[in-house]
């Protein structure tokens, strides 16, 4: 900003030195005791020229009246009469003049006030001491002295200089005819070089005509001559490169003032503006807060609510509302600050009626000259459908789009909660598709989702109301009943339920039936939380499908003490394993023809510390179970390899492999690793295994049954005429050894037809080159009939049951030579 420039008057520097004078005068003449000095002593002679300065003002009924005047003091007061009341005063001079003299009584004081005054254009500051007298003929007298300070300023100059927009005043030339030609510059300020970028003196007293700069152009002269011609104000703007220009033009007969505003930021900003608002990818919109009509809508908004432009700009805000929310949006706008922000979704309405949600933010403003709210539009609903469909998800099973096994025990928490509170009965049933897996083995997966789907659809449509069917993961199923559900329609319910999934389903051209098998339990007698309820209903349709599937069965304690004693059981299991309490025991084979033992059957046992000796039959299911029996096995066969090179190199050690073993990858490799470390003789190992081993992943188990016999290991067909009893699985492995089980041994004697299988199998093995052995004799006259019926080999407590390993010796010795009971 242009500083003032003042234009001072140099005056003679005594005068500055008059006001301490007669404050001097003045405290010289006060006597002691009295509060004022005497006129005489103050204001009359010895003044001289400061005569001329003084006005001296007389008391008159309490106002003051000025009495008689300096010439100087007539000059600045503007009037030459003596007697005159103050109000009869200019008012600039009377305003001073009170407030010095009304101050210098008050304070019995000489008092120095300051006064401007304005005269011919010029700012003056005068300074004004009053000093208080009192007069021998009564009454107060004020002498007031007046002297210009000794600056003064140029009040047109000043306001000219300290704006920031440019002024120029300029004469109209005009033509013979008298129409204004060019113009000419006669007086400009500062601001006008600057914001006209040009030479202070190619400005002043130039022509337009013969200049260059901003206001030469042929458009801003013919605005100046239309302003001239038409004696007319007139507002336009100019630009060039980096400037924006406002010219308020007003013409006087041939003097035109022009006053230049530099609007460049202003522009800026509006443009700025209209590129966020009519370019912003987000759909905005300015609506006037009173009338709520709707005052600009940009591209995007135009674009997302497919409202025509035109309509939208005829349209209200209310018009976007939804119906039922016409009440609530209008008192939350009212509500609404200087700037809001929706906190909850707002619906709004398109152009074709569907509904969207959006998040608003708004600010109040002032908008094309209306109060109103600049907003800004988020639309939310896909967000909001995505949200609402992972939620979905998180809750459903992806296949069959029933409750998944979250929302299950969400669910069944909830029901017992209110079951529970009000006394109710709440079941929930398990369900489990029979046979599922074979259609999946033998369809593939495909059909076998198929098949989901269609059992989900037959659930649904027999679950209703406040009760929820699941899908738990693979064919396990649940359903839980709410509604006071009594045992008795619980039951019929599962019957119903078997009943419908076990009739046959038609999936893509083929008929495929299935069954299910359902446990059921009971708040609250089986459980009251969803967990127990839920393990109750799970063990409970254990044991309906042990009871041969196709069949419901209700939770009872009893299966809860076995579940427990299992679950016991498999803890005290693993801690046996890594204590290591399990030993193998070693019962002789005996060739029938020599009478000799041939090998030994390595038989596991489990020393338990407090129970003692625990049977293989006890718990070998559960260790292929838990999985416990592939290092189980390993160990055994590592073991009995170990122990059996001690042994005379014709006798053979045989170890029971279970099914599962088959299902480690590395189970060749773990027999060549217990041949190797111990060094025994491939041919002195017999494996063992049972017909179960061909039910399932039949073409590797026999791959791996063909690598372990080409190590030159035998492998034996244990338990034969148990389970399947099926001759093919003789033909389709190669085995070394039949042993028949031990049920058609026992009763040999008595029943015909156990005699006649002996028979049978025994010629088979003859006829295939098979060793036979039979398990389980314990009478000579078992032994002689075995031997009758052309039977191999024999085992049985008639010999030996199994021994440790440090017995071994004992045996051999007993039936080294000749192996008979009668020893
Ligand atoms: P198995 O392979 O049939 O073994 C023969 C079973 O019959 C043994 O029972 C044995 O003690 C018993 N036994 C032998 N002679 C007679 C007899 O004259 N009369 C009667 N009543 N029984 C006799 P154990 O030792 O209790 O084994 C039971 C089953 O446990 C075995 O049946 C076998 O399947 C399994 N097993 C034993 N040890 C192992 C092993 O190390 N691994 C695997 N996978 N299973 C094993
Ligand atoms: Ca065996
Ligand atoms: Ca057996």
């Amino acid at each position: 900003m242009n500083a003032a420039k003042g234009q001072s008057t140099k005056l003679d520097a005594k005068l500055f030195d008059d006001v301490p004078v007669l404050r001097r005068k003045w405290q010289a003449a006060l006597k002691p005791g009295e509060t004022l000095p005497r006129y005489e002593n103050v204001l009359l002679g010895s003044l001289g020229r400061l005569a001329d300065h003084l006005v001296l003002l007389k008391c008159d009924n309490g106002a003051f009246a000025v009495s008689r005047t300096g010439r100087y003091a007539q000059n600045w007061l503007g009037d030459a009469r003596w007697n005159i009341p103050m109000d009869a005063l200019r008012p600039d001079c009377a305003t001073v003049l009170s407030e010095a003299v009304s101050n210098a009584i008050a304070n019995n004081r000489p008092y120095l006030a300051a006064a401007h005054c304005v005269r011919a254009g010029m700012v003056r500051t005068y300074d004004v001491l009053a000093l208080p007298t009192f007069s021998r003929w009564g009454g107060t007298l004020v002498g007031a002295y007046v002297n210009e300070r000794g600056t003064e300023f140029n009040l047109i100059d000043a306001i000219f200089c300290t704006t920031d927009d440019g002024v120029v005043s300029l004469s109209a030339l005009r033509d013979p005819t008298g129409r204004p030609l060019d113009f000419q510059v006669v007086h400009h300020n500062q601001a006008a070089v600057k914001l006209l970028d040009v030479a202070e003196h190619s400005l002043l007293w130039q022509r337009l005509s013969n200049s260059d700069h901003l206001l030469c152009s042929q458009e801003v002269v013919g605005r100046l001559r239309a302003a001239v011609t038409n004696d007319q104000s007139d507002q336009f703007e100019i630009e060039d490169d980096n400037r924006s220009l406002r010219l308020g033009v007003s013409a006087f007969g041939n003097i035109v003032s022009l006053v230049i505003s530099d609007v460049t930021s202003l522009k800026r900003r509006d443009a700025s503006f209209r590129l966020l608002f009519d370019s912003n990818p987000m759909p905005m919109w300015a609506f006037d807060a009173e009338t709520m009509d709707f005052v600009r809508v940009n591209d995007a908004a135009v674009q997302h609510y497919g409202y025509a432009r035109e309509t939208f700009l005829r349209m209200k805000v209310q018009e976007i509302w939804p119906k039922d929310e016409q009440v609530g949006y209008t008192r939350a706008l009212r509500d609404a600050g200087d700037i809001y922000q929706s906190e909850h979704p707002w619906r709004h309405v398109k152009a074709d009626g569907s509904e969207i949600c959006v998040l608003t933010f708004g600010r109040r403003l002032i908008i094309e000259g209306r109060e109103g709210y600049l907003v800004v539009v988020f639309d939310i609903t896909e967000r909001r459908k995505a949200e609402a469909r992972i939620a979905h998800m998180a809750l459903h099973d992806g296949l069959t789009n029933l409750a998944n096994r979250a929302l299950h025990r969400e669910r069944l928490g909830d029901a017992l909660e209110n079951g529970n509170a009000a006394g109710k009965h709440v079941a929930v049933l398990c369900i489990d598709l029979d046979l599922f897996k074979n259609v999946n083995d033998s369809f593939g997966h495909a059909m076998g989702d198929h098949l989901l789907e269609q059992v989900a659809d037959r659930l649904r449509s027999r679950v209703a109301g406040n009760n929820l069917a699941a899908r738990l993961g693979g064919d396990e199923f649940a359903v839980i009943l709410t509604d006071d559900i009594s045992p008795n329609r619980a039951s019929d319910f599962a019957a119903e339920l078997i009943r419908s999934l076990s009739a046959p389903y038609e999936i893509d051209g083929n008929q495929v039936v299935i069954g299910a098998s359902v446990g059921i339990a009971l708040s609250p007698g089986d459980g009251t939380s969803s967990e127990e309820l839920m393990r109750n209903a799970d063990m409970a349709l254990y044991r309906a499908k042990e009871d041969g599937r196709g069949t419901h069965r209700f939770f009872e304690r009893e299966m809860d003490y076995q579940a427990q004693r299992r679950r016991e059981l498999e803890l005290d299991l693993r801690r046996a394993f890594a204590d290591s309490e399990f030993e193998l025991h070693y019962q002789p084979l005996v060739d029938i023809a020599s009478d000799k033992i041939s090998g030994f059957e390595a038989l596991l046992r489990w020393r338990h510390p407090e129970k003692g000796m625990i049977s293989p039959a006890e718990f070998i299911p559960l260790a292929e179970e838990i999985g416990l029996i592939a290092p189980l096995g390993e160990w055994v066969l590592r073991d009995a390899c170990n122990e059996a090179v001690k042994w005379p190199s014709e006798i053979k050690v045989a170890v029971n492999l279970s099914p599962a073993q088959f299902r480690s990858l590395h189970l060749v490799q773990v027999v060549i690793s217990a041949l190797a470390n111990s060094g025994l003789a491939p041919k002195r190992l017999e494996l063992e295994i049972t017909e179960s081993v061909f039910l399932a992943e039949t073409e590797a188990n026999l791959a791996i049954l063909h690598q372990l016999r080409e190590l030159g290991v035998s492998i034996s067909l244990d338990d034969f005429g148990t389970g399947y009893s099926s001759l093919s699985y003789l033909r389709s492995f190669p085995f070394d050894k039949i042993k028949i089980d031990r049920s058609f041994v026992k009763d040999l004697a008595i029943r015909s037809d156990c005699g006649a299988i002996v028979r049978a199998i025994s010629g088979l093995g003859r006829s295939l080159n098979i060793t036979t052995t039979a398990e389980g004799v314990e009478t000579t006259e078992q032994l002689d009939w075995l031997r009758a019926e052309g039977c191999n080999e024999v085992q049985g407590f008639l010999f030996s049951a199994a021994r440790p390993a440090a017995e071994v010796g004992q045996l051999l010795l007993r039936f080294g030579a000749r192996a008979s009971k009668a020893a």
